[in-house]
């Protein structure tokens, strides 16, 4: 059977080798250094668990391949302009914005998207490092470096932040995870819960939007699509081309993870509609040091990435999924008993939209 290749060889590579362990579909992570040659087989497939990669001997090989899957969708989902301009082509609602030019003023922006402005770094940014906030009663100008570097958005007054996970297989079907409903601290996602009941009211819209962009793109996989919910309604924030750590519920909550519909995708494996097993929870791992008191909390499932400890880094997860609301708040109470700041403030963010 042939390979499953993947440009990248992190967390979300290695889950999706676990993912596909079940199946006997081999999949190779690839680090972009990896010295070793990579040779692939014709008729081998390649995917990617970033959107954005150095061009080193190892990502030369694997991007090349005839059978790299969506090649065409990554440098455009990668530079926030060109995403921005593929949502705006498509009539997906999403925050107003303005290209930041060589020459552009913060006044300009001020006047065309009000008096406090997000600037994007247009490539690499993420859990919320390439950003920059321009206000107009402060007088803050376009730093220095940003021009022509970044997009500037207007600032959304959301109600919260959602995201869906869909996939499209080869022959075009479009198969949709439940909305999840994600809490991010300083940027970076802390912890997801999914299904919400109370977010089925925007689940066909959501679905809409992503289906329209999959179906566009004749995308193969499984994006991502965070969105901010404004009252009844949803805009695009983003979008990123792979399995994404707000669909990382999925693993426990789901009879096929998102990292298997990705393969099953890209491997062109029959594909079904995920059947939802409960209520989960994720809780994310943030620059936390291991503690395997966890694994004695009931319903807890730990992925620990194997990494330094560092602070503001992504070391792991918890999924957790219950249908039981008292057993699934007792251990939630219990998991948060162990952890530091700033996750008291997550856990009780938790507990207030379980209710
Ligand atoms: P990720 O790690 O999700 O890839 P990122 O660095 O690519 O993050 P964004 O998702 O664009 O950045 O933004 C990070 C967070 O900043 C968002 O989740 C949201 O909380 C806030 N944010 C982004 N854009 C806006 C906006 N236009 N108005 C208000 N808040 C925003
Ligand atoms: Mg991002
Ligand atoms: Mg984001």
């Amino acid at each position: 059977m042939s390979k499953v290749w993947v440009l990248g060889a992190g967390q979300l590579g290695a889950m999706m080798r676990h993912a596909a362990t079940p199946l006997n579909v081999e999949v190779v992570p690839v680090d972009f250094n990896q010295s070793q040659s990579v040779e692939l087989a014709d008729d081998d497939v390649v995917t990617a668990e970033i959107e954005l990669w150095p061009e080193t001997n190892a990502t030369k090989v694997l991007s090349k391949h005839p059978h790299f899957i969506n090649r065409e969708v990554f440098p455009r989902l990668a530079d926030r302009f060109t995403q921005k301009q593929l949502l705006d082509e498509l009539q997906i609602a999403t925050a107003p914005w303005q290209l930041v030019d060589s020459d552009t003023q913060s006044q300009a922006l001020y006047q065309a998207l009000g008096e406090t402005v997000l600037l994007k770094r247009r490539t690499g940014g993420y859990d919320g490092r390439g950003q920059y906030w321009l206000k107009q009663p402060e007088g803050t100008e376009v730093p220095e470096g940003w021009h022509q570097e970044a997009i500037a958005e207007q600032k959304i007054p959301f109600d919260e932040e959602v995201s869906l996970v869909g996939a499209r297989d080869k022959e075009g079907n479009l198969y949709f995870y439940p909305l999840a409903l994600n809490l991010h601290v300083n940027g970076i996602l802390m912890a997801s819960i999914a299904p919400l009941e109370r977010l089925s009211g925007v689940q066909a819209e959501a679905e809409e939007m992503l289906g329209k962009l999959l179906t566009s793109l004749e995308y193969v996989g499984v994006m991502a699509m965070e969105c901010f919910r404004v009252g009844e309604h949803l805009m695009v924030n983003e979008l990123a081309p792979r399995v994404h750590n707000s669909g990382h519920w999925t693993q426990s909550g789901t009879s096929i993870s998102q990292f298997e519909s990705h393969i099953r995708a890209v491997a062109g494996l029959p594909m079904s509609k995920a059947v939802v097993k409960g209520q989960s929870v994720m809780i994310n791992l943030i620059g936390v040091e291991r503690n395997d008191d966890w694994l004695a909390v009931e319903g807890a499932e730990l992925y620990w990435y194997g990494k330094e400890v560092r602070v503001g880094r992504k070391v792991g997860h918890i999924n957790l999924t219950l249908n039981d609301s008292q057993q699934l708040n007792s251990s939630l109470n219990q998991l948060a008993s162990s952890f530091p700041e700033p996750y008291p403030e997550v856990f009780s963010w938790v507990a207030d939209n379980l209710k």
